[in-house]
């Protein structure tokens, strides 16, 4: 077997170089702790990025893939498969939405959302200008459309020219949206809980102002739900707590737990007035091993009541990191919503804190320019929360 050193090696050797990698080769993982090719240890808070939910070795998550595995893998769209109609009730039944579409990674799942938003408006007028409002500061994916509307000049900039027809607004700030609204606009999205901007939740009265200018002007609201979803926030889907429902909702990250899945899930009206049969596919989507995971997860939230859990520790996560905000001068603030929450660090940058996290045997990541994100596993307790703060104490 490979030690770090020579994994190292062979991937910058053979990889792409489009990541600098953290110099750790995890190999294993069991609840929410991980391993490295060395054995060292390190409790998760960024479970593979906001994916790996019911943490590590979910004996139960594993044995119904590995039946699935021996029973069948894929099939392809041309036939139905048992798997998907299971997955695709349980996510319906879940978001009180009316019909999903199965993709393999979040930004295709925002893909089909546009093309859902182009083609809504386009039945209605047979126009070929239809616009998007998008969020400054957004992240939706790497792929030409989902970068289109991510609002990151950065990302951008060496792929121009991207699809047209998009404006940007800025979130939490209603008078802007409505500033950028014309009788073109076939879609607002955003996300409910910015993630990989800085972990900015949407003000309540935002939401409910973005819907209400939805129903009024017969536009699509698209939330991106693909890192708040899932359980994250308290609630299966971040935007249950806020009272309002979205016409498209993306999925991905830890819908399948780690079997790469996303999707995009419309009400009965997008549903029914929008994509239908020659107007999208995928070979791989919805395929029977992603969708018995999807499946499973569901199954697990429900009997592990997952959300509840959530809901009982994210109080005192909140109050263990207020705690930090106070007790030293290079945490400038909390934000965040659930397992889903950032400090803004200042005077040093957050990679040097991220490092020496790893160092001492803590996985955590960054958002935007200066926020250390804590995204943990959402089966974490009490005792996870205190051993995280007591090495991240170490490294402020
Ligand atoms: C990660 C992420 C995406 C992109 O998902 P991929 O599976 O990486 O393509 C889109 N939107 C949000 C909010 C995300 O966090």
């Amino acid at each position: 077997m490979m030690n770090t050193e020579q994994c190292m090696e062979k991937t910058e050797q053979y990889v792409l170089h489009t990541y600098n990698r953290n110099k750790i080769a995890l190999e294993r993982g069991k609840g929410v702790y991980l391993y490295d090719a060395e054995g060292k240890k390190y409790l998760d808070f960024a479970a593979g990025i906001a994916v790996f939910a019911l943490g590590y070795g979910n004996e139960d998550y594993n044995q119904a893939l590995k039946d699935q595995i021996d029973r069948i893998i894929h099939t392809s769209n041309l036939y139905y498969n048992l798997p998907l109609a299971d997955a695709a009730e349980k996510v319906v039944k879940a978001s009180g939405m009316d019909k999903v579409f199965f993709t393999n990674s979040g930004t295709e799942a925002i893909e089909g959302a546009i093309k859902t938003a182009r083609k809504y408006a386009w039945l209605k007028d047979q126009r070929t200008d239809h616009e998007i409002i998008a969020m400054k500061n957004s992240f939706h994916g790497r792929s030409l459309g989902a970068l289109s509307v991510t609002g990151n000049a950065h990302y951008q900039e060496p792929f121009k020219p991207l699809i047209g027809g998009i404006k940007f607004a800025d979130f939490n700030d209603l008078e802007s949206v409505k500033l950028q609204i014309t009788d073109r606009t076939c879609a607002i999205i955003l996300e409910t809980v910015q993630g990989e901007g800085g972990i900015y939740p949407a003000d309540p009265e935002f939401l409910k102002g973005v819907r209400a200018l939805c129903d009024e002007h017969d536009i699509l609201m698209i939330l991106d739900e693909i890192q708040c979803g899932m359980g994250r926030t308290g609630s299966m889907f971040a935007w249950q707590d806020y009272g309002v429902q979205p016409d498209v909702m993306t999925c991905a990250k830890a819908l399948g737990c780690g079997i790469p899945v996303g999707a995009f899930v419309l009400n009965k009206k997008t549903a029914e007035h929008s994509l239908v049969p020659g107007d999208h596919g995928t070979t791989y989507g919805g395929n029977p091993l992603a969708c018995a995971a999807v499946s499973k997860v569901f199954d697990i939230f429900r009997e592990q009541k997952i959300t509840e859990h959530v809901r009982e520790i994210a109080p005192y996560l909140e109050e263990k990191l207020d705690e930090l905000v106070d007790k030293y001068d290079s945490v400038a603030a909390r934000r965040g919503k659930g397992l889903m929450q950032g400090l803004v660090i200042t005077g040093k940058p957050v990679g040097e804190v991220i490092n020496k996290a790893i160092g001492h045997g803590l996985l955590v990541i960054s958002a935007g320019s200066d926020v250390l994100r804590l995204v943990p596993p959402l089966v974490i307790e009490k005792e996870h929360v205190d051993e995280m703060i007591s090495i991240l104490e170490k490294c402020l």
